[in-house]
């Protein structure tokens, strides 16, 4: 078990069968590098969840792993994604949760995006 907390990579686990086309989600984007889809159970007017194609549990996993290629095209999917969402002007917040003691539930790698409305300060 990694320091994390969260086990190897599931092949099963619930963005893996997003990415599948197994379970149903309400994409917004979708490219080379990254999917993008409404979360389940909204926290802000927009919340989306933006995920790489490829296989990995984790931030830390994709920043070891993952190429140069795909960290810069997921990012600047993230940064497009926003943009095309309209939370560019007013501004958003991403936030990617990294392992059991962070709250990271899924383990497949993603990052939350939120915006809609004034966010306030950051709460950890
Ligand atoms: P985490 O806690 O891992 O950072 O965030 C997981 C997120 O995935 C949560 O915000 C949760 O609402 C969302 N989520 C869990 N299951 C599903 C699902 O089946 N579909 C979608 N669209 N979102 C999900």
């Amino acid at each position: 078990m990694p320091v994390s907390g969260l086990p190897p990579y599931d092949e099963n686990n619930i963005f893996a069968r997003i990415l599948r086309g197994e379970i149903p989600s309400k994409r917004v984007h979708e490219d080379e590098w990254a999917v993008a889809f409404h979360d389940i159970a909204p926290q802000a007017p927009t919340h989306v969840l933006v995920i790489p194609r490829g296989a990995y549990v984790s931030l830390a996993d994709f920043a070891t792993r993952g190429s140069e290629a795909e960290v810069a095209g997921f990012w600047r999917a993230v940064a497009t994604v926003a943009k095309s969402l309209g939370l560019e002007d007013a501004g958003y917040r991403t936030l990617s949760n990294m392992g059991r003691a962070a709250g990271q539930e899924v383990p497949h790698f993603h990052v939350h995006l939120f915006g809609g409305r004034p966010l306030g300060p950051m709460l950890v």
